[in-house]
């Protein structure tokens, strides 16, 4: 490992160039949940990702970049921040973010980041806000592709209720496009999640195939929404479907016996949104 300055950045920059060394061993081992889980840590890749993070407040552990992106002006900002800051900047060849992200053409820049979860507890909803309740949801590409619906559409957050897929795995923080930094997500068991749920000072929606209502003929407006989405597989269990306040329904015209997860959500949250929102627009006060 050898040091050298980049042209740009205040502090030092460690250059490395084998698979073996201990810091790259290090976040390469982070694709794993179990070590993602021992260092709270995970990594987002890509310049943008990480510029969206130090806006949104993150700080930055670790910054690795590719040999070749040394002289992008952008990349020497991203790495004087992360030393201001305390973090560390390492440059690596290609072989080595192939190895950490796990990509034939990885990003130039992944950087390594805290895990952020909230407690139920700190979510306290008001007005009009929208809060996302996925059950057991498996796929990090749905998980992801909803955090990231969730921030498109203003809503406040998404909460992860019972055994899921990690919202910090490598495949998951690559689905939300940046949005991990942006939007705030909870984990919780779902009996702790039923008991939160008594607390919750608004409308409580599920989605069901069995659904009696049609999702279009609800009012969402002028109360805080909790949208309740299932289970790839299974759907809403018996327990989550009874503790909402109405089961809707998206009616489907063709074969397909079901949507897939993330586009469900989507459908429901620009409905809600909707719906909340021509409502206002009617409001002469507003
Ligand atoms: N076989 C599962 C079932 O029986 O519910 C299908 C689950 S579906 C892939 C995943 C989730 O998306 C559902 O639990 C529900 O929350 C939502 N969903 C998908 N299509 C829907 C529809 N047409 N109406 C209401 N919710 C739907």
């Amino acid at each position: 490992m050898s040091e050298h300055r980049a042209s740009g950045a205040p502090g030092q920059v460690k250059e490395i160039t084998s698979l073996a060394n201990p810091l790259i061993k290090d976040i390469k081992s982070l694709s794993l949940k179990k070590f993602r889980d021992q260092q709270n840590a995970f990594i987002a890749e890509g310049l943008k990702l990480i510029i969206d993070a130090f806006e949104l407040g993150w700080s930055i552990r670790t910054l690795v970049f590719a040999k070749a992106a040394r002289d992008n002006a952008a990349v020497q900002k991203a790495a004087a921040r992360t030393v201001a800051s305390g973090g560390t900047v390492l440059e690596v060849s290609e072989k080595i973010l192939s190895a950490i992200t796990r990509r034939d053409n990885p990003q130039a820049v992944v950087g390594v980041f805290t895990q952020r979860l909230m407690g139920l507890s700190d979510i306290r909803p008001v007005s009009n806000d929208i809060w996302v309740a996925l059950d057991r949801v498996r796929d990090p590409g749905n998980l992801g592709t909803v955090i990231r619906t969730v921030d498109a559409v203003g809503a406040k957050g998404v909460i992860l209720v019972g055994e899921t897929t990690d919202p910090f795995s490598l495949e998951t923080v690559r689905a939300t496009m940046g949005s991990i930094f942006a939007v705030p997500v909870a984990k919780t068991s779902s009996e702790s999640f039923l008991d939160w749920r008594q607390g919750f000072p608004g409308l409580v929606v599920g989605t069901h195939l069995k659904g009696a209502v049609d999702y279009r003929t609800v009012d969402y407006a002028d109360r805080p929404v909790l949208l309740m989405m299932g289970n790839e597989q299974q759907g809403l269990p018996d327990a989550l479907a009874a503790a909402c306040d109405r089961l809707l329904r998206i009616p489907q015209a063709g074969r397909a016996d079901s949507l897939n997860l993330a586009v469900a959500t989507g459908v429901m949250l620009f409905e809600i949104r909707r719906s909340a929102l021509s409502l206002a627009a009617e409001d002469p006060a507003v």
